[in-house]
């Protein structure tokens, strides 16, 4: 990632602005949130390994959720800057030299949790990158077992391509659980999905082919002959008399032509399927039948929205012509309707996350107004009842209290005599400032004449 500046810039989403704003250094730390809010692998992990780890957000993600005392190795082909408390190393994980410096770091540690978030740097084709992908997951794999305690977690991205279930079988055989997930703040649209493997079984002896790709996956053949290794033919057939390659293909969900036009809904038939065997002639000889759609057919994992949205248009013509019972004919007038919807754009479905934050925001603002309004509704509850306390103990019923006076107000004007004058002087004092000094017996006059 370390050289995808310019992407970054484009991709103005919810959670890259969030990243922006909350400090995290790229929108992927979200969905580690977003996993370790589900399983909850970090909070009690003391060491974690980070690979492929650049620019760094996840190892802020670990960081902040682990224990102070915990520590975090991140690895990545590029430098990643210094985050307080973590270890940032430069390495391929792909290498021997990656796994010494790992080793050198962490001496007799065992991490508790090892994160895999890699990505191949350069873009080719999204089959290459998905095969670069699931190969990088077998090498952070690799990596866990030589670190992972028994017990801890291994939590990775894969791509979901054709090799995607061979995978699993893999995790499955080295774990005691494993959970596939997609966490809201992963795209979509994007074929990347999280699986969250838990219980590391740490056997004392893994098989290296469990490890190596070029048994594990097919190997990918870039001239479009899949299946085929003309480099290595002794390969593919080796890896059939081992005997778990024909587990992995039988993992591979083939789907029948037939049974595919048969569903009534051809996206949910399609759910898990990694191929459709298209062995029926009248389907083969129908002219909706295009090479493009069996092309299709022979990879499903791989296909984007438009390959999909082909198979389902073909689905629901073949079915129509072929396949269709009178009681479905109705249901299918229904899925005619929908049929024609357009897959979303990239612009669209970002435009549908802002709405949807909104939204989020909107609610937010009126919940806040909602709890201002109970707020004063509160005190003027309380005030009310304050008045009335005040007015039992302090106010006696029916006094309406001081009243300013309207007839008696003093006014020099109204003393008309010196005797008049004499008498409003000669009052006492309201009170007295010292005993009166006896001595002074003799009256001072109170105002010269
Ligand atoms: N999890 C990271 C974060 O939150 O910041 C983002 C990781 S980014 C999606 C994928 C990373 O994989 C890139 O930084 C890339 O350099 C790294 N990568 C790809 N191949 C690698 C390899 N062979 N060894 C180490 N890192 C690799």
């Amino acid at each position: 990632m370390g050289k995808k500046g310019k992407v970054g810039k484009d991709r103005k989403d919810k959670f890259y602005k969030l990243a922006k704003e909350t400090g995290f250094r790229s929108r992927a730390a979200f969905k580690l949130i977003q996993l370790n809010r589900k399983f909850g692998f970090l909070q009690q992990s003391q060491v974690c390994i980070d690979l492929c780890a650049a620019p760094g957000g996840w190892m802020q993600v670990a960081k902040q959720n682990m224990p102070v005392s915990s520590i975090v190795i991140g690895v990545d082909l590029f430098p990643i800057r210094q985050i307080p408390g973590c270890i940032g190393l430069i390495e391929d994980i792909t290498t021997d030299k990656c796994k010494q410096s790992l080793t050198k770091e962490l001496q007799s540690w065992k991490a508790d949790v090892v994160l895999h978030d890699g990505a191949p740097n350069v873009g080719r084709n999204w089959i290459f990158d998905a095969y670069q992908q699931i190969c990088l997951t077998l090498n952070s794999l690799k990596l866990a077992t030589c670190f992972l305690k028994k017990g801890g977690w291994f939590v990775t991205k894969v791509f979901r391509s054709k090799d995607y279930n061979a995978l699993l079988w893999v995790l499955k055989q080295l774990f005691k659980k494993i959970h596939a997930t997609k966490p809201s703040a992963s795209r979509k649209e994007s074929a990347e999905i999280f699986v969250v493997c838990q219980g590391y079984l740490a056997p004392d002896r893994i098989d290296p082919r469990f490890l190596d790709s070029k048994y594990v996956f097919e190997e990918l053949d870039l001239d479009g002959k899949k299946n085929v290794s003309l480099l290595h033919p002794e390969k593919q057939k080796r890896v059939k008399a081992e005997g778990y390659s024909e587990k992995e293909f039988a993992m591979r969900n083939e789907l029948p032509v037939v049974a595919f036009m048969e569903s009534a809904n051809g996206l949910n038939a399609l759910q898990g399927v990694s191929k459709i065997i298209v062995d029926d002639e009248a389907v083969l000889n129908h002219k909706r039948t295009t090479p493009e759609i069996l092309e299709c057919c022979k990879d499903i994992k791989v296909l984007g929205r438009k390959d999909i949205k082909g198979l389902l248009l073909w689905w629901k013509h073949i079915k129509e012509e072929l396949f269709k019972t009178d009681e479905e004919k109705e249901e299918l007038g229904e899925v005619e309707e929908e049929a024609p919807k357009k897959p979303l754009t990239q612009d669209e479905v970002e435009e549908m996350e802002f709405e949807e934050l909104e939204k989020q925001i909107n609610d937010l603002q009126d919940e806040e107004s909602r709890d201002l309004k109970r707020k004063k509704k509160k005190t003027l509850k309380a005030k009310a009842k304050l008045n009335e306390k005040m007015n039992l103990n302090m106010v006696i019923k029916g006094d309406e209290g001081p009243k300013e006076e309207e007839t008696d107000i003093f006014d020099l004007r109204d003393v008309k005599t010196v005797q008049a004058m004499e008498e409003l002087q000669d009052v006492s004092p309201d009170f007295v400032a010292e005993e009166s000094d006896d001595e002074v017996k003799e009256k001072i006059p109170k105002f010269k004449k």
